[in-house]
């Protein structure tokens, strides 16, 4: 079946990039950590006519008439979200996890308050206040850091030291390229002790929260978890705040992602979002969350192997943050430009109080949801990660990169993209 039948006749300058694109995911080794292949399902529901319809407002209030059945699939995704995530309240609008975190930040505080959240260096997001964001310019961001990268501990004393002097009104955990369990129940007891509120960024892990491979921080008394839902949740691209129990905070955050930041919500991204929720309530999601752990397990006794550093020591997730500056003596541009080469696709990024520049970093970030979806087991993720270390002490080989990009290609012909995500 021709998914592009119709760009296909019309637009043909189109059809070529998308055509290039399905060709790109089916025949390269995806470990972009917050990328994934959605099903079919999903993306039949975000191309369905939802998406000309306005919708202004929530189910039974909207300014619109014509809502009945826009009405019900954004009843669906808040209903199977609730029970995901096993909580009382959740906000399905946000267009995706960067304005997810906007309205966090106006629904619970007023400018000039202040902000404690994860160091970027050491893992954090860049709307946990990098000062390129404009949130920045509102309010007031301090730091917490990990005691120590090579174990990936945080420091909580310290943590608690900044709390008290800074007194922040949201004490924010979560993270992009943090690769251990945090401590749910100290990050809870740090922010009642300065009377924060306690929040969670779990835009990478949702996915592993929703299969049950990962602790609910709700289970430890967070009061607000953001996400996106396109990450491990394998949905489509999209945002949402969930909230524990407290309506007070559920009617804030609501009154600020509509009327307060957005116009009219994508109906066919809530759509999707439905579906893609109703997905990960199937048994077989935890069966998928469990294989993105023992996958990036997989990987990291290779690296182990090869005595690569890994920020944190290793992985309890579905991420490694490897120092290939420290270890190969290559940056992390150079590692992920030769890995292109093969068919590898992760990224450059930061590690712990990194030396070196932001565009040209001393590590690379992968890990294991997209391949996971296709199919690998811990075998397979293992030769992944044996491939990706002899590109790096390859670089300048041609002829075993040849060798190398061959081998991912069968790799990828023998565990193509399952049916039900073409
Ligand atoms: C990806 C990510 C976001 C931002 O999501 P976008 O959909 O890219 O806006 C926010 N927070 C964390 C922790 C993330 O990893």
């Amino acid at each position: 079946m021709n998914f592009y039948e119709h760009i296909q006749k019309q637009d043909k300058e189109v059809f070529d990039a998308l055509e290039g694109e399905e060709q790109r995911e089916a025949e390269g080794l995806e470990l972009i950590p917050s990328e994934n292949y959605v099903s079919r399902a999903v993306r039949e529901a975000m191309g369905s006519v939802l998406t000309n319809k306005y919708s202004e407002g929530y189910p039974g209030k909207r300014y619109y008439g014509g809502q009945e059945f826009t009405d019900v699939v954004e009843t669906i995704a808040i209903e199977r979200a609730k029970k995901l995530f096993n909580c009382q309240f959740a906000n399905v609008q946000p267009l995706s996890g960067a304005p997810a975190n906007v309205a966090l930040y106006f629904a619970l505080l007023e400018p000039g308050d202040t902000v404690l959240g994860m160091d970027l260096s050491h893992g954090g997001h860049l709307t946990h206040g990098h000062p390129v964001t404009y949130i920045t310019k509102f309010f007031n961001f301090v730091r917490y850091k990990m005691k120590d990268p090579d174990t990936g501990e945080i420091d909580y004393d310290e943590m608690l030291r900044v709390a008290k002097e800074a007194k922040p009104k949201i004490v924010l955990a979560g993270f992009s390229a943090y690769s251990r369990e945090l401590d749910y129940k100290k990050f809870v007891s740090i922010a009642r002790e300065v009377g924060a509120y306690a929040v969670m960024d779990i835009a990478h892990i949702a996915g592993l929260i929703a299969g049950r491979a990962a602790k609910n921080p709700f289970d430890s008394g967070f009061d607000v978890l953001t996400t996106t839902t396109h990450k491990t949740l394998r949905g489509p691209r999209g945002g949402m705040i969930l909230t524990r129990e407290s309506e007070d905070i559920a009617k804030k955050i609501d009154k600020t992602v509509f009327p307060g930041f957005q116009g009219g919500p994508h109906m066919n991204n809530i759509a999707a979002k439905a579906v893609a929720f109703g997905e990960a309530l199937h048994p077989s999601f935890k069966t998928y969350a469990a294989q993105i752990l023992k996958n990036a397990k997989a990987m990291e006794e290779v690296l182990h192997r090869h005595s690569i550093r890994m920020i944190g020591g290793g992985t309890s997730n579905h991420l490694i943050l490897a120092d290939v500056h420290g270890s190969l003596g290559i940056s992390g541009k150079e590692a992920e430009t030769v890995l292109d080469e093969v068919g590898i696709t992760l990224n450059k990024n930061m590690i712990a109080d990194d030396p070196r520049k932001p565009m040209d970093p001393s590590g690379i970030r992968f890990g294991t949801p997209a391949i996971t979806t296709r199919g690998f087991k811990e075998k397979e993720s293992a030769r992944v990660a044996e491939l990706l270390v002899e590109t790096l002490k390859n670089k300048d080989n041609d002829a075993k990169k040849k060798e190398i990009r061959e081998e991912v290609r069968t790799l990828c012909k023998q565990f193509p993209i399952p049916e039900q995500f073409l």
